[in-house]
């Protein structure tokens, strides 16, 4: 089912994102993963997309096997900043053909050692591509409550990320965020640029010490201090530290959900144990 089509028909839904194996021998493992995730009922799954290699030939393979096997909605991301415009159409077309009906189109990072390849230059060009080989696909693209990392003023990324909406965007998945505040500063500021599609926000359950340092370096979220005591106090307790994550995941979705954000996006990062104890404790609010 389209993704637009799944957000008129239910007021309230909850996703999952997987990512695919590096390497053909951890496929099975993260397939596992996906299914345990699929049998928890989520409304749809995402699946990433890296530059190259067993990442990019995965995605397809894992959300076809997840729609066909297990019956859940899919969306399969896709990136063009390191790919050429034969290999995104090759792709755009395989999706088409495993009967795909939704693609996150998004830039990609650009590799530390340069690009390599030319072809687009933002993920706003990479939605007029798909566009104008099937313009039935249901497109989400991404989008960042404080900025995205490259752009010196929201303003400016703000204009492009209307750019990105007029291209062809039915919805929005935000980068991960702790604060809810951010998002609905952020929310407010679309909405009066006339930005209008659904806006997912993107929770990211903090489940290790080392995931904040890491989340941090690559999207330049802010870490709120009761968070930082949360990592703090538990960090030398995995069990522990990873149900004090589960539930502030959900402190995070129950006020949103309070506050009219309806359509929760939770980056689960293939671990059915945390997408599960997501699960448990909203199951009967998300219905
Ligand atoms: C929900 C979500 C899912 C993601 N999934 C993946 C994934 O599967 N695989 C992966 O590799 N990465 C993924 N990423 C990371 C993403 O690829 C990076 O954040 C990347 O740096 C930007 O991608 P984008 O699609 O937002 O790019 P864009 O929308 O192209 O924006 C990138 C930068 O370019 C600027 N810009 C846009 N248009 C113009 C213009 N016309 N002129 C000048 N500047 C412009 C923007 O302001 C921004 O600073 C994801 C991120 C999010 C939030």
């Amino acid at each position: 089912m389209k993704i637009s089509d799944l957000f008129r028909k239910k007021e309230v839904t909850l996703s999952f994102e997987v990512f695919p194996p590096k390497t053909d021998i951890a496929y099975e493992e993260v397939e596992k993963a996906a299914a345990e995730i699929a049998a928890l009922g989520p409304d749809f799954m995402s699946v990433t997309y890296g530059a190259g290699g067993g990442t990019s030939r995965n995605t397809a393979k894992i959300a076809a096997g997840l729609q066909d096997k297990y019956g859940v909605n899919v969306i399969a991301h896709l990136t063009c900043a390191s790919s050429t415009k034969d290999t995104v159409k090759t792709m755009i077309r395989q999706y088409r053909d495993m009967g795909i009906e939704n693609i996150m189109a998004l830039r990609g990072d650009i590799p530390k050692e340069g690009r390599v390849c030319f072809d687009y230059d933002h993920a706003t060009e990479l939605i007029y591509e798909i566009k104008s080989m099937d313009d039935s696909f249901c497109i989400g693209g991404a989008c960042y409550p404080e900025g995205h990392v490259e752009c010196e003023r929201q303003s400016e990324d703000l204009v492009h990320l209307k750019e990105k909406v007029d291209a062809g965007c039915d919805f929005l998945t935000t980068q991960m965020f702790f604060d809810n505040s951010i998002l609905y500063a952020f929310l407010y500021r679309i909405r009066e640029m006339g930005i209008e599609v659904p806006v997912l926000p993107g929770i990211m359950p903090i489940t290790n010490k080392k995931q904040v340092a890491r989340s941090v370096a690559l999207s330049g979220s802010t870490v709120p201090q009761k968070m930082k005591v949360m990592v703090d106090r538990f960090a030398d307790d995995p069990e522990k530290l990873k149900e004090a994550g589960i539930i502030y995941a959900c402190d995070q979705i129950i006020d949103l959900i309070s506050n009219g954000v309806t359509h929760i996006h939770v980056y689960s990062m293939n671990k059915p144990e945390v997408a599960a104890g997501i699960m448990k404790n909203i199951a009967t609010i998300i219905k």
